[in-house]
């Protein structure tokens, strides 16, 4: 067979593969190995490099909007020195995402604007870069949707659906209080997902407030059982990120003060051996 025939085959398997990236870095990658630029073992490389670079990029992209981390914060954006209270080597070794392998429950406690969510999605973005499956949601979010299949029949299958993400990130405990009904159907969810799978909880209320929060004691205090055994406790006690510039706008009263400090072990109710959650103390 001529040389220009087999260039139409390559080209008809790379179409018929779907392959669009290495069908056009065919011809280029071509052109160097006739100009001896590469060997044929290079010109291979390549061409399957780059049709991979595009499909993980993809992958990526589909994964990100699937997890509804669509507000893409990193963590290389992330101004540490604004928080010199926070550890940041505490924050890279999350980003090392073992705390997902041991299926742990990480709190990020503090006031508003102080980079809770973007410390959340940040690491979430690096879950589902290394191929985590990952599910965001608020609070408030998450609560309407398992409301909304309890009234259709189809709670198991809601709960299922969210136990199924290696990381679960609820975001925004405390900014709105929940019915009591609200607080049943987030115990169910939190059941299910206990011991199976990661979560990421941010708040701006300490655990002292959960009674509040939850308009129930008995459900707050079975809830912190669950989320304070195997738990990593990050207190973030800085100013607010959003208010920076304007801090001395907002009156006395109405200022960010730091959370009381966590966390009270709730009454030992399972007889299971328990680790201390691992605080981190203020800088
Ligand atoms: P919180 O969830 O604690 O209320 P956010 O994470 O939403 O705060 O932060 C508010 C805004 O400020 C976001 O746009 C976030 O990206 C930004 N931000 C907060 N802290 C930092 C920081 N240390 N460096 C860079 N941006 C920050
Ligand atoms: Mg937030």
């Amino acid at each position: 067979m001529s040389a220009p025939a087999v260039m139409d085959r390559v080209r008809a398997h790379l179409v018929a593969l779907k392959m669009p990236q290495a069908l056009s870095a065919l011809d280029p990658q071509m052109r160097r190995l006739e100009a001896a630029e590469c060997s044929a073992l290079e010109f291979l490389e390549t061409l399957l490099a780059e049709e991979r670079a595009i499909r993980e990029t993809r992958r990526v992209k589909m994964s990100l909007m699937t997890a509804r981390l669509t507000a893409i914060k990193t963590l290389a954006t992330f101004d540490f020195a604004f928080q010199p209270g926070l550890d940041r080597n505490r924050i890279l070794a999350l980003a090392q995402l073992e705390f997902i392998e041991r299926r742990e429950v990480v709190h990020l406690l503090g006031p508003p604007g102080t980079g809770k969510t973007h410390l959340a999605l940040a690491i979430g973005v690096e879950a589902v870069r290394s191929g985590k499956s990952v599910f965001f949601s608020t609070l408030a979010e998450l609560i309407a949707g398992l409301a909304k299949a309890e009234r259709e029949g189809q709670l198991q299958t809601r709960i299922r659906f969210l136990t199924r993400n290696a990381l679960l990130i609820i975001d925004e405990i405390g900014y709105l209080p929940l019915s009591p009904g609200g607080a049943n159907l987030f115990f169910q969810l939190v059941n299910a997902r206990y011991e199976r799978g990661a979560m990421i909880l941010t708040s701006n209320r300490g655990f002292s407030e959960w009674g509040e929060i939850f308009g129930d004691l008995v459900v707050a205090s079975a809830l912190l059982d669950r989320l304070l055994h195997h738990a990593i406790v990050l207190q973030i006690d800085g100013q607010s990120y959003r208010l920076r510039q304007h801090a001395q706008l907002v009156p006395e009263h109405l200022k960010a003060r730091p959370l009381p400090r966590p966390p009270e072990e709730p009454g030992k109710k399972r007889g299971r051996p328990r680790k201390e959650p691992h605080a981190i103390p203020p800088g």
